[in-house]
Order: structure tokens, then sequence, then C-alpha cells
């Protein structure tokens, strides 16, 4: 027997829960709303959040926070700016916090609170959530949906909203067969690149500063023009440069090593400092420590495996002489590789490490309220679609809005169905 049902969700993340729930609260519990989730458990990446702690939106949400086909943000966000998205969790239950740079957590700092909710709304407005059910196929036929699991049993859908989230994180259950099932449906998928995650440079360039961080001013150049400056703490790996300002220059990077660009990172170490002010204090320090080995001349200015590294880029023959042995033109380009020490990148981590999926489903083949152009009644949300956030709360903002966009389109067509067909007297 085909079971049926008025919306089928594809994906119990995020996005499908919060689709869900709107979808439910505006048909009033009339339609059977029914989610499939391929893992165990709905929302399992939710709790890996913001180290389990669930930055779920940011106050300063905006367009400029987007990247990839951003068409929709605009107006979205106009409908859900990030004070209706906290105002909706108080609704569904969950108190809010503000953190710094207007991160917005859960009260309780605890993502599997965030989750709990979710799923208790779900539960009470009588969502179905069949977990362990994998959807491999999706068919469009006379205005309805056939939706096929691994075990070839099917359902027929009035409505369908897929979202299944993006690529990134395998480990937390990710997979790519969102985008094979929107292919299926005749939509187009744009090249997928891992973001938010560690920039890759060549071993040699940070091997000696392995483990070391520091409070820096960040440019990206591309093809020697600068794209994008970052201020925050970078940490140096075995692979290359981390943190969370790295973490927004990655999606970039990707993209331009991919379209065979030439990417560099410019660090500047001592951003309040101008090259003068570092000079005037790098003869301060040679009068005080004449006799001191030439590349810890930068000891009690910032981090000293740092320093030592600039110094010996900047003066290639500097481990073999004293402090009072540098020269005026030497001062002039320490200081000079202080403010813009350079590290050319050649890519990013692999998909574990990375935190979102820059690319996706394409947007130019949907409407605002995120249906397909292509079959009507099929709609898209959250990861899936090509659209990815800054690090700070701004990916499950889009998960939350993109959901309810979706989610509520679907019901009042659903609804509107229902109004249609009543007899007028
Ligand atoms: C470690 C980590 C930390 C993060 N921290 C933050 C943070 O603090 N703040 C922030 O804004 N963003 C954060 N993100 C990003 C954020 O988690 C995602 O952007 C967001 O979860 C996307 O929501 P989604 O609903 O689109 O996808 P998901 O949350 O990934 O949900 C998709 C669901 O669909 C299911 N699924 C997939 N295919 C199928 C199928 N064929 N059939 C049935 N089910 C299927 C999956 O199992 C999954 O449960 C983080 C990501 C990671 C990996």
């Amino acid at each position: 027997m085909q079971e049926k049902m008025h919306l089928a969700i594809v994906g119990g993340g995020a996005s499908g829960l919060i689709a869900a729930i709107t979808a439910s609260k505006i048909c009033k519990q009339t339609k059977k709303i029914t989610i499939f989730e391929g893992a165990l458990r709905v929302g399992r990446k939710l709790l890996a959040t913001g180290n389990g702690r669930c930055n779920l939106t940011n106050i300063h949400a905006s367009a400029k926070h987007y990247h990839g086909d951003t068409r929709f943000i605009e107006a979205i966000l106009r409908t859900y700016p990030p004070q209706r998205v906290i105002q909706y969790f108080e609704e569904l239950g969950l108190l809010c916090k503000e953190e710094a740079e207007g991160r917005i957590y859960p009260y309780s700092l605890q993502s599997a609170t965030v989750l709990d909710v979710l799923r208790f709304n779900a539960e009470e407005l009588q969502v179905e959530m069949i977990c362990d059910c994998p959807i491999h196929k999706i068919q469009s036929q006379d205005g309805k949906f056939l939706l096929e699991n691994h075990q070839q049993q099917i359902f027929i859908a009035d409505k369908v909203i897929l979202a299944t989230g993006g690529k990134a994180s395998p480990q937390l259950g990710s997979a790519e067969n969102g985008y094979i099932l929107a292919k299926q449906l005749g939509h187009t998928v744009t090249p997928l690149y891992p973001a938010l995650t560690i920039l890759r440079t060549p071993p040699e360039y940070v091997k000696a500063l392995k483990g070391m961080r520091s409070h820096v001013t960040a440019t990206l150049k591309c093809n020697g023009k600068a794209i994008r400056h970052e201020k925050g703490e970078v940490q140096f790996t075995e692979q290359g440069l981390s943190g969370i300002c790295m973490f927004q220059f990655s999606r970039h990077v990707a993209h331009s090593i991919a379209n065979k660009q030439k990417i560099t990172v410019l660090l500047d170490f001592m951003p309040e400092y101008s090259v003068s002010a570092i000079v005037n204090h790098l003869n301060h320090a040679v009068n005080l420590f004449p006799h001191l080995p030439a590349p810890e001349i930068l000891k009690g200015f910032i981090n000293k495996k740092i320093g030592e590294a600039v110094v010996k880029t900047a003066v290639p023959h500097s481990k073999e002489i004293l402090a009072k042995q540098l020269t005026k033109s030497d001062f002039k380009s320490i200081a000079n590789a202080v403010k813009q020490f350079s590290f050319p990148c050649i890519g990013v981590a692999d998909w574990k490490q990375a935190q979102v999926t820059a690319g996706g489903v394409s947007l130019s083949q949907l409407n605002s309220s995120l249906e397909s152009k292509i079959h009507k009644g099929l709609y898209f949300s959250g990861e899936l679609l090509n659209i990815d956030g800054d690090c700070g709360g701004y990916n499950l903002n889009w998960a939350w809005i993109s959901g309810i966009t979706a989610g509520k389109a679907a019901a009042k067509s659903l609804c509107h169905k229902d109004k249609a067909r009543v007899p007028t007297t």
C-alpha cells in the first residue's frame, strides 16, 4: 500500500524541522505533514553547531553576510529579520541571549535544547517524523510527487520540500543525495565548494608556526586585488591558516582556486601601529639590546615565533647577524613584513573540516517563495540551495528563514486548495 500525505519534507535538519512546524501551524493540523529523515534521529548536525552551544542567528543579519545567489535574501530578511527569528523561537518556547558580535544563542547555551524545542513542537503539532528513511528517488506525476526510499517503498505527496542540507561535515550525516534528487527533478546544481574551513598554504610557510595564534587584520587578495578584509584571531596549523577570520575567506579561496586564480592572504600583526611607528620601536629595541640575535628583535612586540619568522623573511641573512647590525633599510623591511606578512593559498581543507557548502541548487529556477518554476508544489530550503553565510549564526539563520518561507508557501497553497473546494451558496 502506498502511503499518502499532503506535505512531505525530505530532511529533518534545522530547515526541515522549522518548515514542518510552520506548515502545521498554518494548516492548523488539518493536513498530514511528514518529515523523512535519513539518519536514525532528526537534527544531528544541530547538536554540533556553535561548539555544542548553537549560534542560531545574528542580530546583524543582512544581505552582505550572504554569498552565492542572493537574489531573494533581501526580501526574505525583510520579512524575517533576526528579531523576528528570535521572537519565533520564543513563541516555540526557546529563550535566547545575545553574546559578542551580535551572535544569538539559546539562553541555556546548549544546542540540545534548540533541537528539543523543535522536536517537541513538531510532535505537539502532529508532524510525523519517519527516521532511518533516506529518500532515494522523487518523481512528479499528475500534479503529485512519488517519493521512494532505500527499501523501494513509495510515498505519495501533494507537496514536497527538499531540505536535505549540504555536503559539508559528512561525519555528521551530510550526503550528496539531496543534489541528486534536485537534478532528478530537472534542477541545476552549481559547483560545490567546502566553506567555513581552514585555508591551505604550502607547508613550509606554516611549519615553524604550528600552534601559534595572533590577533590580526587580514586581507584576502585575488590576482593581486584586495577583495575582503577581516579582523580576528588567526591560528597556524599544520595545513595552513585557521580561525574565524580565515573561515570567512574560505568560500572565496575555494571558488577562486577552482577558477585558477592566484590567492594570497596578507596578515597585519600590529594593526594599531603604522610602519614608521614600528620602525621607531625597532630603533629603540636595537639601542636597548644591541647584542641580541637579529631574528629576536621583535620579541617585545609580537608572538616570539611569529616575530622570528617575520624577521627571517624580511631580512634573509638575519640569522647570521646581531641586532646592532640591522640597517635602516632592514628596519623598514621588517616593519613592512609585520604589516603585510604574505601567505600564498593553495586551497581549502576537505569536506570533513568544512562547516558549510558554497554552491548548490540554483535559485534561478525558483520563485521568491522558494517554489520550483519547473514543478509546482516543489519547494527548497536551507544549505541545499546556492547560498551560504558568514560564520556567526548566519547559516542557521538562513536554514530557519528559508524553511519558514518554504513551509508557509506550501501550507498556504494546501489550505488555498481547500478554500477553492468549498461550494458557494
Ligand atoms: C560543526 C558545525 C558547526 C556549525 N555551527 C554553526 C553555528 O553555530 N551557527 C550557524 O549558523 N551555522 C552553523 N553550522 C552550519 C549549519 O549547521 C548548517 O548550515 C545548517 O544545519 C543547515 O541546515 P539544513 O536544514 O539545510 O541542513 P541540515 O541541518 O544538514 O539537515 C539536513 C538533514 O537532511 C537529512 N537528509 C539528507 N539527505 C536525505 C535524504 N535523501 N532523505 C532523508 N533525509 C536526508 C540529513 O540527515 C540531515 O538531517 C555548523 C555546521 C557544522 C558542520
